[in-house]
């Protein structure tokens, strides 16, 4: 097996890899809210983790790999109601239907990035007597309290004996200063502790039977135990985005050394933010944009659409733990970048061998590598890959040579990467069919112009809409019509 590095945001230090048994990979990601459609930055973070899942499954090892649903639980901090709850009196719908509707899009959008599905996507509400389980232990341990119907972490307490903070390197002290108000926060006994249990005021609508009375767990709870049901009370790998690490992880940390007196995570992992427009991309805020958006060209941000390739390819050239800021011109240059890859790619089959290599096949292979283990930089195995490219456009010009022996590995490292770590698909081999159809929408779109110049605006929307239903998006812009497909 090779050494590798993982960057542990625990210690702030890249660390060699050890897993806790040999061979074998637990790893659990914090899942989405569902109660909205997954955003480009959420997308983000879960294709960080799927490429590092890929990474470790080639590497060898039996991964388990646990990313959760988060389906009750998670309060907004004003009203004490969790989203999903708020979104299903919105839209008057049963808080399950809310949750259908979004778990299905979510799926629905990680297989058109071509992810992995996890080896268990659990769900909160499908654990909520795991939770109460937990809730009395903690009881039990003396690390929580009852009050009114409601359970709380008690913090100062713990951190009498352990240390709150230990992640997110933060002073208790400004733990008090940084916590907001939350409802009933007149019912903690200090403002940092947190709920494990709520009680559920009259109008809320996902609620449960408990020995505190009718309430719904905390925000933090549902990861604590799904994470250490499915991977041990002690497991190799947490990840989530960056966001997530402070309260959110601190406070598993907390319940699972205050449940089970054991640290639960070797290794934490956080995935730094997609921005737009220098800020973060958010729901909240509506500084987003969605995938269906990035395939249809329709936001205001971007010209056109870009396949999902294309899109994973734009992340894939940051670091997981670098902020990457969208911007068209940025995945405007992916689109030509991957492309030039494509194009290679789709060359090396139709390459001749030699003789004799003047390339070190084994030499690039392990710098491919190497930059895996240096803690996934997959921006430097990118490097590499065009280094590939270069060779791969030398043998055609037959400036470099390579064995068939040689030239069998090159190729093979060449796929490996490319489509089973980066995960990319090559939209462009049916290059002939999509000038194709390039061909007759440019047709198409003539006739369209024609039709709007003799005013025959039936003919014009006709053409519009009948295209719409083949899934196939016309744009007009300030340069003419440009179309995408989705
Ligand atoms: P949520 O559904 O809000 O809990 O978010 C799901 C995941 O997306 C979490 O791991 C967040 O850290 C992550 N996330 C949210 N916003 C962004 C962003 N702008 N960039 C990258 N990851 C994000
Ligand atoms: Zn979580």
């Amino acid at each position: 097996m090779q050494t590798q590095f993982i960057y542990n945001s625990l210690t702030n230090k890249k660390e060699v890899f050890k897993s806790l048994k040999d061979g074998y990979v637990g790893m659990y990601v914090c899942g989405p809210t569902v109660y909205s459609n997954v955003h480009l930055g959420n997308v983000r973070t879960f294709m960080s983790f799927d490429m590092i899942y890929r990474y470790f499954l080639h590497l060898g090892y039996k991964v388990r790999y646990v990313r959760n649903i988060t389906d009750a639980g998670h309060l907004t901090d004003d009203d004490a109601e969790d989203k999903i709850s708020t979104k299903a009196r919105l839209e008057q719908l049963e808080p399950m239907e809310i949750v259908q509707k979004y778990t299905v899009d979510f799926h629905q959008i990680l297989q058109k990035f071509n992810f992995l599905p996890p080896s268990i996507e659990p769900t909160a509400t499908g654990h909520i007597l795991e939770q109460i389980q937990a809730i009395e232990t903690i009881l039990k341990n003396g690390l929580a309290y009852e009050v009114n119907g409601s359970v709380y972490f008690d913090v100062l307490k713990y951190n009498e004996t352990e240390n709150y903070g230990i992640l997110s390197k933060r002073k208790i002290e400004d733990a008090i200063e940084n916590t907001r108000v939350l409802d009933g926060q007149s019912d903690k006994k200090n403002s940092q502790d947190f709920a494990l249990w709520k009680k559920a005021l009259p109008e809320h609508i996902q609620r449960w039977d408990s020995p505190w009375g009718v309430g719904f767990p905390g925000w933090h709870l549902e990861c604590t135990v799904m994470s250490t049901k499915y991977l041990g009370e002690e497991f190799d790998i947490h990840g989530g985005g960056m966001d997530l690490k402070f309260p959110h992880h601190e406070c598993e940390i907390a319940q699972a050394q205050a449940c089970n007196h054991v640290a639960p995570v070797k290794y934490w992992m956080h995935g730094n933010m997609l921005t737009m427009n220098g800020k973060k991309m958010s729901k909240s805020t509506g500084n987003n944009i969605l995938p269906e958006e990035i395939f249809s060209g329709d936001n205001k941000n971007i010209s056109k659409g870009y396949t999902a390739s294309v899109a994973r390819f734009f992340m894939m050239q940051a670091h997981y733990r670098s902020v990457l800021d969208f911007s068209d011109d940025a995945i405007f240059a992916a689109e030509k970048g991957f492309n030039r890859l494509m194009e290679a790619i789709n060359l090396l089959d139709k390459l001749e061998v030699s003789t004799s290599s003047t390339f070190d096949v084994k030499a690039w292979k392990q710098k491919c590598y190497d930059a895996m283990n240096d803690d996934f930089n997959t921006p430097v195995l990118i490097a590499n890959l065009f280094e590939a490219v270069k060779i791969i456009n030398l043998i055609n010009d037959n400036k470099v040579t390579l064995t068939v022996e040689d030239f069998k590995e090159f190729k093979t490292t060449v796929n490996v990467f490319v489509y089973d770590i980066l995960a990319l698909e090559n939209t462009s081999t049916n290059n002939n069919n999509s000038d194709k159809l390039s061909g007759v929408v440019a047709i198409l779109i003539a006739l369209r112009k024609q039709a709007r110049e003799n005013k025959d605006w039936a003919l014009s929307d006709q053409i519009r809409d009948e295209l719409i239903a083949l899934g196939i998006q016309l744009k007009d812009g300030k340069e003419g019509t440009t179309f995408s497909v989705n």
